[in-house]
């Protein structure tokens, strides 16, 4: 019943066009059956194993999108099903999910994670690695992937003139390798930005896919 209520406060507060993300990590079937029957369809796991397990065991209308750190060699676990993965950060991995898509015989929607944050431990590429790697992946010519936009984690701070200026940074870098690589390609459109407690920041600064956890299933 509250998952319900969340769920409703959020999607009624998001523009039109921007898609949410119930990211489901932790939590159980049961708690994202209540979701799911709320009308929610797209989910957000962020380990290989926990979203193999819930893919075996929940609707098949659920739209898996894996947003955490990928490792190569678990890339043919999710190959077979998932709807989109958020947090490319190498051209080795995204290789291997173009061969293991290949072998499914699917095309796997692609977001380039963007490293934007003043933290170490965030993942993804620098602004400059985004173009250079934008440029190799047009030049591999992968046939089972889609590169449809990047991916951001802004800091974690109260500080929000930080936390808007990742968020401006990140659209500029979408907004930069659409103008040089993907003009006239309307695969290339996602900007997927945005957590429960930053979302309203990055919706501000063009997001069209926020990732939210907490403020639909409580706390982990
Ligand atoms: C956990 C997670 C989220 C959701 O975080 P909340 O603060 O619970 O909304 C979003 N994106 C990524 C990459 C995550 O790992």
């Amino acid at each position: 019943m509250t998952i319900e209520k969340n769920l409703n406060t959020i999607c009624s507060s998001l523009p039109e066009g921007v898609k949410l993300v119930a990211v489901s990590k932790t939590k159980s079937n049961e708690e994202i059956m209540e979701a799911y029957k709320a009308g929610q369809r797209i989910f957000g796991e962020n380990k290989v194993q926990e979203l193999v397990r819930k893919w075996e065991s929940l609707p098949k209308d659920i739209e898996w999108h894996f947003i955490g750190h990928l490792q190569s060699n678990k890339v043919r676990f999710i190959a077979p099903f998932v709807a989109m993965i958020h947090s490319v950060d190498s051209l080795k991995v995204l290789t291997i999910i173009n061969d293991e898509a290949k072998r499914e015989g699917r095309v796997i929607p692609c977001l380039l994670q963007v490293h934007i944050a003043n933290e170490e431990s965030k993942f993804g590429f620098s602004p400059e690695e985004a173009i250079q790697v934008t440029f190799a992946i047009k030049n591999a010519e992968f046939d089972n992937v889609t590169i449809a936009g990047v991916m951001g984690v802004a800091t974690y701070t109260d500080d929000v003139v930080q936390i808007k200026k990742e968020f401006s940074t990140l659209h500029t870098i979408f907004q930069n390798l659409k103008d040089v690589f993907f003009g006239g390609n309307d695969n290339f459109r996602e900007i997927s930005m945005g957590m429960s407690h930053d979302y309203q920041y990055a919706i501000e600064n063009g997001s069209t896919m926020v990732r939210i956890g907490s403020t639909i299933f409580g706390e982990r």
